[in-house]
């Protein structure tokens, strides 16, 4: 069994109407459906939680995080993002969505801004698959087709990925990385980012396939439970 834990501010549900619309019960609630099968579990958590739910006892039982968030990324605590960056680190998969190119654990893993330039128009997107091999992309064809998605452009300041697997283009002619993966420590991960809130993106089942590729993809084959030097004898 898989084990999914996923972290959604749940603040644009709760006070914008036209949010509440598309996700009644939250982001975090419709990704959790589309996830859920014979073997992936799944535990929910958001900003309305203790230490955001993020305690290091559920840390420990996660397999992999996926993290939504966008105007609420200064209310995680500094010592809850990194607790989740040194899980990464330890072998905790990480799947970071859309605006969580700025939250505060994605930051951390990456140490570089992570900006892109952004309008909100209601321009269609094709998320162009340029790494077929790839398992993140499995089932998903030539590209993806969104009625209206968030344009956000280049540059994105992060590294360099390990694997570009997708990029979207834009009506209005942008492009932009839009599905990268990266290692860290034992931990792989991977930004994704369709996904705006007025958007019904993660409904879209090519968009559910992908993040559940990306879950089976990042799960642990290898973690520590320290990131310390420990002491050993010659062999
Ligand atoms: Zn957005």
């Amino acid at each position: 069994m898989i084990r999914v834990t996923i972290f959604n501010e749940f603040v644009h549900e709760r006070t914008e109407e036209r949010v509440r619309e598309v996700y009644p019960d939250g982001i975090h609630m419709t990704l959790k459906r589309a996830l859920e099968c014979e073997d992936i579990e799944v535990k929910t958590v958001t900003l309305l939680d203790d230490q955001c739910g993020l305690t290091d006892d559920v840390l420990k039982e996660t397999d992999v995080i996926i993290w939504w968030g966008h105007m609420a990324h200064g209310q995680v605590p500094n010592e809850v993002a990194q607790r989740v960056r040194d899980h990464v680190q330890m072998g905790m998969g990480a799947i970071f969505l859309h605006s969580a190119h700025e939250s505060k654990p994605f930051k951390l893993l990456m140490g570089t801004p992570c900006s892109l330039t952004w309008r909100e128009d209601g321009d269609f997107e094709r998320v162009w698959t340029v790494n077929p091999a790839h398992p993140i992309a499995q089932g998903v064809g030539r590209f993806i087709y969104l009625p209206h998605e968030e344009t956000y452009g280049e540059p994105f300041t992060v590294p360099e990925p390990l694997e570009t697997v997708f990029i979207g283009g834009y009506e209005g002619g942008e492009v932009f990385r839009s599905g990268l993966t990266y290692r860290r420590g034992n931990g792989k991960i991977f930004y994704f980012q369709p996904g705006h809130e007025t958007n019904p993106t993660f409904k879209i089942p090519e968009i559910q396939k992908v993040i559940k590729n990306a879950v089976y993809w990042a799960n642990p084959i290898y973690r520590t439970t320290s990131l310390g030097c420990p002491h050993v004898e010659k062999p």
